[in-house]
């Protein structure tokens, strides 16, 4: 999702996400929607929380390391997950125009470049030889390229080309 090999560990966030949508779910059967609309407003503002948390994180380390931030464009990041499960479930509802717009303004405050790129096949690329092909993602969450057999995390390669792009935007 973030380029410069940052990770986030989405184990906490399905979590609390789970059990949002599991209570929802109870109020809903009992009739109690005047509590749904309140609880949907916690979980909005829980959701804004952690974007500021990510967003911080984010910028201070583009800081520390002195080095931009690619962000895929917002379509993208969904177009890019079709074939994640995993991703794709942690973030399904998730407000990424609200985490991309935290970043600029805290990135902007701090000096930091942001850079929108083009997420267009990245999934599909071979970072070390170029080849483009959709075989290259044959298993679930792993790269493999048909070509020269370089094999990876596939949200990995996905970061390491975003980061290659954002460069040539820069024109580094
Ligand atoms: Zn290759």
């Amino acid at each position: 999702m973030l380029s410069n090999n940052i990770f986030f560990d989405g184990r906490q966030i399905r979590w609390r996400k789970e059990r949002w949508a599991e209570r929802r779910k109870a109020l809903q059967r009992v009739g109690r929607l005047s509590r749904v609309k309140k609880e949907a407003g916690r979980e909005r503002r829980w959701v804004r929380y952690i974007n500021h948390c990510i967003s911080r994180r984010i910028v201070e380390i583009a800081k520390a390391e002195s080095k931009a931030i690619a962000l895929e464009n917002l379509l993208g990041i969904r177009e890019r997950t079709k074939g994640s499960k995993k991703f794709n479930r942690m973030m399904s509802g998730w407000n990424l125009r609200e985490l991309a717009s935290f970043i600029e303004y805290k990135a902007a405050l701090q000096g930091v470049p942001v850079i929108y790129v083009d997420p267009k096949e990245t999934s599909k690329t071979c970072p070390k030889c170029g080849n483009v092909s959709r075989y290259n993602r044959k298993k679930q969450g792993w790269f493999k390229c048909t070509k020269c057999g370089y094999q990876s995390d596939a949200d990995r390669v996905g970061a390491i080309n975003i980061a290659a792009r954002a460069l040539d935007a820069l024109g580094a």
